[in-house]
């Protein structure tokens, strides 16, 4: 839109349109999708309102009901843009002719390249290397919201990192829908051989992954980060259950064994490293037991920060017919032990950091203190100003349960 020359306006400054980018992740994603439309359309009575993404791909006829002008889905992108400017343009009775824009996207197959950049400032960008998903986790909709893995040509990949870097940014974080599956395929190469190459154009900005699952943390991969000197030193990882049955249930492709393996072959190479991971509780048959043998894992993981989620029905999905769904308020319960478990390992770790060096990449600045993100993933917080939106080595000196401070080498 920006490269079109559009603007891009705030709630109640008036516009032309509102494009609503929907998530269906979550069944609570999906309401929250619904309430921005009605929000937003009373907010701007005349604008055309366009929803697009993954709740409007899965769900178009919960889409269709709220009575909005465009639907497209998770697909054509650029194309949403070309609907907008005509459904703007066009005389006023024709403009409320509904047009939806939907593909089959389990028939995808080319990546749809979309300018990468980042939101305000230029501090941090991301980069969207992967698209779609082929794996089919038993409660995940993205598959059928997002169709088959699909990746960014190598070549791409590093024009958009150098010109990312020439734009000033500070850090480019390599994201797509599940990156480890990143495959050129008129080249043979995989994510490792993209991730080399990213940080070398990247140069003097720094790297961050982005969702790792745990089979792309082989020994080769740990030794070829090693030497990415610019690299962060976080880790995202996709766990999912610390449970062997319920992995299994969940369809997910490793074992507990085989997670804690990649975690502590992390934690040898990057002796003070982010490891970070996402958690689903209360997935259809979860026994108590289960839960326990899932909270005395990732003790043992000592996860540096997680993101917690009580399982979400996903019609359509395997796990949603499953046996065994728990209710509202049993999800909800193991969510909170989890995350009071997740929150004590991050006190853990921030306490450990006391002592140590690090790259903040500093944000923001308030009431003479300024801060950021260490390279491993902790919000670091010094005294002084105007370091917004620069790279520098900090001193870690404390922490107060939340937020590490420092002061500046
Ligand atoms: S690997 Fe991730 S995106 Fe793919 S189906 Fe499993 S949970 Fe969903």
């Amino acid at each position: 839109m920006r490269e079109r020359g559009h603007t891009i306006a705030e709630p109640g400054e008036g516009c032309d349109a509102i494009v609503v980018n929907t998530c269906a992740v979550t069944a609570e994603s999906g309401r929250k999708s619904r309430q921005a439309v009605r929000r937003l359309r009373q907010i701007e009575p005349n604008a055309v309102v366009a929803v697009c993404g993954c709740f409007a791909q899965v769900s178009p006829e919960e889409i269709r009901a709220l009575g909005v002008d465009i639907i497209a889905g998770s697909g054509d992108r650029a194309g949403l843009v070309d609907a907008l400017e005509k459904a703007v343009l066009a005389p006023k009775e024709e403009k409320r002719a509904p047009a939806e824009y939907l593909d089959d996207a389990l028939s995808r197959r080319a990546f749809e390249s979309l300018p990468a950049g980042g939101g305000l400032g230029r501090t941090r960008a991301m980069l969207k290397i992967q698209d779609g998903c082929s794996n089919f986790c038993a409660y995940c909709i993205i598959p059928y919201a997002r169709g088959p893995a699909r990746s960014m040509p190598l070549e791409q990949v590093i024009r958009e990192t150098r010109r990312l870097r020439d734009e000033g940014y500070r850090e480019i974080v390599v994201t797509g829908i599940e990156i480890s599956s990143y495959s050129d395929d008129n080249q043979g190469v995989s994510l490792l051989d993209a991730l080399t190459a990213i940080c070398r154009a990247a140069s003097p900005a720094r790297v961050r992954l982005g969702s790792l699952e745990p089979r792309t943390v082989t020994p080769e991969f740990v030794e070829t980060a090693k030497s990415l000197p610019n690299l962060c030193r976080h880790f995202h990882l996709s766990l999912q259950s610390g449970c062997d049955a319920t992995l299994r249930r969940m369809r997910r492709r490793y074992t507990t064994a085989q997670f804690y393996d990649a975690v502590q072959r992390l934690r040898e190479a990057f002796p003070l490293c982010g490891v970070t991971a996402d958690l689903i509780v209360g997935f259809p048959g979860e026994t108590e037991e289960e839960f326990g043998e899932t909270l005395g894992f990732i003790r043992r993981c000592a996860f540096s920060g997680m993101h917690i989620f009580p399982y979400s029905r996903r019609p359509g999905t395997p796990a949603a017919s499953m046996p065994g769904q728990l209710d509202r308020k049993t999800k909800k319960q193991r969510a909170q032990i989890a995350a009071k478990v997740a929150d004590e390992m991050k006190q853990a770790f921030l306490r450990s950091c006391v002592g140590a060096e690090t790259q903040v990449l500093f944000e923001t600045e308030e009431g003479g203190y300024s801060s950021g993100h260490a390279d491993f993933y902790a919000e670091v917080r010094v005294l002084g100003t105007g370091l917004a939106g620069s790279l520098r080595r900090v001193r870690v000196t404390g922490t107060d349960g939340g937020v590490l401070s420092g002061e500046l080498l």
